[in-house]
């Protein structure tokens, strides 16, 4: 298995701490919106990663975080905290509004077919974990209190930029001239581990510490949730790239002050999907959510197909023409894999090889459009019946999980739905009125839209064809 370490910047080939066994961390949702779909980019190629690495016969143990306290609109110390945002925009308490969307969260992962991690633990449960580290930071001096709050001191991590990659001049260009600096830091980078003397007077979740009563920073629930439920050890840490810088570097610099040693072997960062005007935001133009696009008579899977089609580590445009090539490309392959003859005897003896380059496309770095490539392939080869065929990718999509070997139900968009059920009102009026010739012209133009209307002695219902 060969993966992209940021960390290292160098394809490196993936050793686990322990022989097959692998410890994955991904940084989990905000819950003060719904996830956008260049968030849920992010989720698929996570669930590609922890399900080639079980179909390479890895066991894999996976944490996710759930954010419902901490995290500002700037990614650092500044801004307004996200969930009060959310809570403020919709007249409901944080609880309510970290609950509400979390579901929603959940309910999307669920569309989209990826597996909800192992493990996945709420910030605001841990709150004790991360006193415990902050308190050995405060003992060890790398971390330190100034006017009310503490500090991570960012001058005693071993090399705080190395996951950057980047200098600081180049990092806090910009930041500077557009966020007030603020002055009880002793280096402009060092960042929050607890906030006690908050700017939001109005902060719903906040519990007593030995510091005063206050919350927790962004990244130190990361850090925390890690190592309760994974360890010491971590073999791979996920997110998107905007992670990188800081949270990702501020976890390794809190994490190995806290541990002593190294902790994390291999980080690895999906590119983000942007809109034809640059970066997907929750709050500039079209928001974006799964939800939307069945809205517009997508399947949630047309969308995972269009991500798998690109590599994680490319920037992807997101438009409607590319997601509509992706829907009739995903509809022909399935039809094309459901109508393959499945009475042959299965010849397992010739499955190895197209086994092998399916596991060598995900080995090289997660090549999910080359993945793709051997499921076309096999459904080209001459060298195996048809049921061979479907037993091959059947097993494929344990890993690609876009129901290839399902028939997907088709589902109307509720406008459209909206539209069938006047019909059939006007289709009974019709009827009602004898004018029989109206009620058979409603009966074909649905018809010819797909939509077979069937007649029971409970009423009428439709079925799509
Ligand atoms: P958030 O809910 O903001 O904490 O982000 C959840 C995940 O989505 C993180 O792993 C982010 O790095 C990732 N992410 C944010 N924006 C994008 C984007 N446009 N494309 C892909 N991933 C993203
Ligand atoms: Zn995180």
């Amino acid at each position: 298995m060969k993966l992209y370490n940021t960390l290292t910047k160098k394809i490196e080939e993936f050793i686990p701490y322990e022989d097959k066994k692998v410890k994955m961390y991904t940084c989990g949702p905000t819950v003060y919106h719904y996830a956008h779909i260049g968030n849920l980019r992010s989720y698929i190629f996570e669930d590609i990663l922890e399900k080639g690495l079980n179909y390479l016969g890895y066991d894999v143990k996976r944490a996710m975080n759930i954010t419902d306290v901490g995290h500002l609109t700037s990614d650092s110390d500044t801004g307004e905290d996200k969930m009060l945002k959310g809570a403020k925009r919709e007249g409901k308490t944080v609880y309510e509004i970290a609950e509400f969307y979390t579901n929603a969260f959940f309910k999307d992962i669920k569309a989209l077919n990826i597996k909800k991690p192992e493990i996945i633990e709420k910030a605001s449960d841990h709150i004790d974990i991360y006193i415990k580290m902050i308190e050995k930071m405060l003992q060890e001096n790398y971390a330190y209190i100034s006017n009310g709050n503490v500090y991570f001191d960012i001058s005693k991590a071993k090399d705080y930029y190395r996951l950057s990659g980047k200098n600081p001049e180049e990092l806090f260009v910009g930041v500077r001239d557009t966020v007030e600096e603020d002055k009880s830091k002793r280096n402009p980078a060092d960042f929050v581990l607890w906030f006690t003397l908050s700017k939001f007077e109005n902060q719903q979740m906040k519990w007593d510490s030995p510091w005063g009563i206050g919350y927790p920073g962004w990244h130190i629930e990361c850090s925390g949730i890690s190592y309760l439920t994974l360890g010491e050890y971590l073999d791979i840490h996920c997110g998107g790239v905007d992670n990188i810088f800081p949270h990702h570097t501020n976890e390794i610099a809190q994490s190995e002050a806290y541990l002593g040693h190294k902790w994390c072997k291999y980080w690895c960062h999906g590119a983000h999907l942007n809109d034809k005007s640059g970066k997907m935001s929750k709050s500039k133009g079209e928001f974006l959510t799964i939800s939307l696009l069945q809205e517009k008579g997508y399947h949630p899977l047309d969308y995972r197909y269009f991500c798998l089609n690109s590599h994680y580590r490319n920037p992807l445009v997101f438009s409607y023409e590319s997601l509509d090539t992706a829907k009739t490309a995903l509809t022909k392959l399935r039809n094309k894999i459901l109508g393959l003859n499945q009475t042959f005897a299965v010849e397992t003896e010739k499955m190895d090889r197209y086994i092998e380059e399916f596991k060598e496309a995900f080995s090289n770095d997660i090549n999910t459009s080359l993945m793709l490539t051997v499921v076309y392939d096999v459904l080209k080869a001459t060298d195996i019946n048809e049921t061979t065929k479907f037993v091959l990718i059947k097993e494929f999509d344990q890993v690609l999980s876009l129901d290839l070997t399902i028939p997907v139900e088709k589902e109307l968009t509720s406008q459209v739905k909206e539209m069938v059920l006047q019909k059939i009102q006007e289709r009974i009026e019709a009827k009602k009125n004898k004018d029989f010739a109206t009620a058979d012209q409603i009966r074909n133009d649905l018809l010819e839209q797909g939509i077979k209307l069937v007649d029971t002695r409970e009423g009428t219902t439709y079925e799509v064809l």
